[in-house]
């Protein structure tokens, strides 16, 4: 299978170089417009591709009006301290099973989508995204790409105060604020990259590099997370999984997001999602956080 599904204007789309087909009207209906449902058959999606001809309509793509690829996932799960570099700055140990919270759909958003930050403890975690597509339970991790249609850009926007407010922590809700879960621009397919377990990916904020990692170092991988999860809940066509950040976020440097940042998130291969932050008025329950709050692995260690 091999393809690149797009959300344009609230259409499932075909992606070929920079124009974009779309799906419900080039295949007369036999195909519908929700990427969701299409990917439970992705090799549908790869046919489609393949019988393409440049005589087929399609449009120049505008990428102002992409929406997130995935705009209804039944399930969101995020995985925390998967990358080792990221464990250590947080002055965590790696952990020795999967640690999985969820990010509620309502934070998911258009890979251009406006963040909007109801603190000053907001922060970014730039992520390789699983979008599942045939479902299934109790898969075994060697049959777990199986069930993989294809992957995209993330970021895993974090209210550290809401996340840490807590102990022991919940990270569920400081990570779905509405706008939190941009991903995009688009899902590809895993046999367009050359090597979907070692992806390049990359976080700037206004242009500065913070985050530089690669896929190939996650501590569990893309078909060990899915089997893990298939145990427990059953997965379905467009679930998501947020797989983790590498080394580099915000908190670890005293360094959160303020308004008008710019961040800026590529994974090669796959392409880039652009999101500028804007500061709304705090949300009320912010007032309770104690001034010069920081988190506790901080707290704990002697002052910088
Ligand atoms: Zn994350």
């Amino acid at each position: 299978m091999s393809f690149r599904l797009a959300n344009v204007a609230g259409r499932a789309a075909l992606v070929l170089g920079d124009r974009s087909v779309d799906i419900e009207s080039t295949t007369d209906g036999r195909l519908g417009s929700e990427a969701g449902q299409l990917l439970s058959a992705p090799s549908d999606l790869s046919e489609l591709h393949r019988s393409l001809t440049p005589a087929v309509p399609s449009s120049a793509l505008d990428e102002t009006i992409l929406g997130p690829p995935i705009p209804n996932p039944a399930q969101v799960f995020g995985v925390g301290l998967n990358y080792a570099n990221h464990a250590s700055e947080g002055g965590m140990d790696a952990p020795d099973l999967p640690l999985i919270f969820t990010k509620f759909r309502s934070s998911i958003a258009a890979p251009n989508a406006e963040i909007q930050l109801r603190s000053d403890y907001c922060d970014y975690e730039g992520e390789l995204v699983v979008v599942i597509g045939p479902g299934g339970r109790d898969i075994s991790a060697e049959h777990g790409w199986d069930h993989v249609a294809g992957l995209c850009v993330g970021q895993d926007v974090s209210d550290r105060a809401v996340q840490m407010a807590a102990t022991p922590p919940q990270f569920s809700l400081g990570k779905s604020f509405d706008t939190f879960g941009p991903i995009g621009p688009v899902v590809v397919s895993p046999d367009e990259l050359d090597d979907p377990s070692a992806l390049h990916i990359t976080t700037r904020i206004n242009g500065e590099l913070r985050q530089d990692g690669t896929t190939a170092d996650l501590i569990f991988d893309i078909p060990t997370l899915v089997s893990y999860l298939s145990h427990v809940a059953t997965l379905s066509a467009g679930d998501l999984i947020f797989t983790g950040t590498p080394g580099g976020v915000g908190v670890a440097q005293g360094l959160f997001l303020g308004d008008g940042d710019v961040i800026t998130t590529t994974i090669d291969g796959i392409g880039t999602i652009t999101n500028r932050c804007r500061r709304l008025p705090d949300h009320p329950y912010a007032a309770t956080i104690p001034a010069g709050w920081r988190p506790a692995w901080k707290a704990s260690t002697t002052d910088d």
